[in-house]
């Protein structure tokens, strides 16, 4: 699907990378509606749906189309795109204070969470925005069931809820390690061999319960490759100001990486469906990996057809008598 560029195909700013995912085009100047169905169509080539048949190997971590360094201002021009509108539907969603959306992140370390969330979320307005970030648990956070923390941070009507990480860590770092179960308060004869099938169907059932109770969910897997992230880590040792992101414990859970994959595929396997989907990301290209992410936000957002509240004839008049008193003022 990857089409290499003819010189005469040289880009110009104002020109974006296509939202097709194959060619470059110009969509800085579509209609919001047009962005829209754009959004769409490009988000969907990344998104699992219903998880029954869902094969980790048939989803690329590289984003397949040929992009160099020179497209960058272009891809930066389609992220500011993607970003004014998702600012807009979100600007709407406050305003209506009924849906609520939240958007889950899960990856292997350095695959981009981080710094998606920064730049997805530059553009909008932080008073309807919370993220939370999930670490290894506390002493309080063990001493409850794994959604505990999770429920008591779900975003409230009218916000965009971020999760850096969620639930989703006790179907995965927990599985690949299980000794983190075993030492954990949950009584030992329920950690038994069926626990991970249990926990995706409690997961499946919590995420219908939200999604019945207004919350709409998306999920992200940011898919980077082995050698990616070798690469990343071998950058936040080489350069100061990354060294703070890098620990041993990272390059220890690298060892790891057929049982983090094994895992994220049963995962996502039981756990994707129709009204909360995955969305498997190539993560091999930052840049290209927080367009599909601002696409499948947007997506989400407009499939909810927000609106602002409608005001009635008697809040018109009453306004309309007050600007009138206002305009009179002495
Ligand atoms: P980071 O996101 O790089 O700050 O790392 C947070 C760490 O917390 C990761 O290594 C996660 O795997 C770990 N973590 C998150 N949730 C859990 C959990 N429920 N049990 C054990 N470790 C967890
Ligand atoms: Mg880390």
């Amino acid at each position: 699907m990857a089409r290499k560029k003819k010189s005469s195909e040289k880009k110009s700013p104002g020109k974006v990378v296509s939202t097709t995912g194959s060619k470059l085009e110009d969509i800085s100047k579509l209609s919001r509606k047009e962005l829209k169905e754009r959004a769409r169509k490009f988000s969907k080539q990344y998104c699992v749906g219903d998880g029954a048949d869902f094969q980790l190997k048939k989803y690329s971590t590289d984003p397949n189309i040929d992009l160099g360094p020179e497209d960058k201002p272009l891809m930066k021009l389609t992220l500011e795109t993607g970003v004014e509108a998702l600012a807009e539907l979100q600007d709407k969603m406050y305003a209506q204070d009924k849906w609520s959306l939240l958007v889950i992140f899960q990856a292997m370390d350095a695959a981009g969470k981080d710094g998606a969330i920064k730049h997805v979320m530059s553009g909008i307005n932080p008073q309807g925005c919370q993220v939370t970030a999930f670490k290894a648990p506390s002493a309080e956070e063990l001493d409850h069931d794994y959604l505990w923390r999770c429920q008591k941070n779900m975003p409230e009507r009218g916000r965009i809820g971020i999760f850096n990480r969620s639930y989703y860590e006790d179907v995965l770092v927990v599985r690949v390690h299980e000794s983190i179960l075993h030492a954990s308060k949950l009584p030992e004869e329920l950690a038994t061999p069926d626990i991970w099938k249990n926990r995706f169907k409690d997961i499946r059932n919590y995420e219908k319960y939200l999604s019945r109770n207004g919350t709409r969910i998306i999920k992200f897997f940011l898919n980077v490759s082995k050698k990616e992230q070798k690469k990343r880590f071998i950058e936040r040792i080489d350069n100061p100001e990354k060294n703070w992101k890098f620990s041993s414990a990272d390059a220890k859970e690298r060892n790891y990486w057929g049982d983090y994959m094994k895992s994220y595929e049963a995962m996502i396997r039981n756990t994707s469906t129709r009204e909360s989907p995955w969305y498997v990301v190539p993560a091999d290209n930052k840049s290209f990996a927080r367009i599909v992410i601002v696409s499948a936000i947007v997506n989400a957002m407009d499939e909810l057809n927000l609106a602002y509240p409608r005001v009635s004839k008697e809040k018109i008049a009453e306004l309309k008598t007050i600007k009138q008193a206002l305009l009179d003022e002495k």
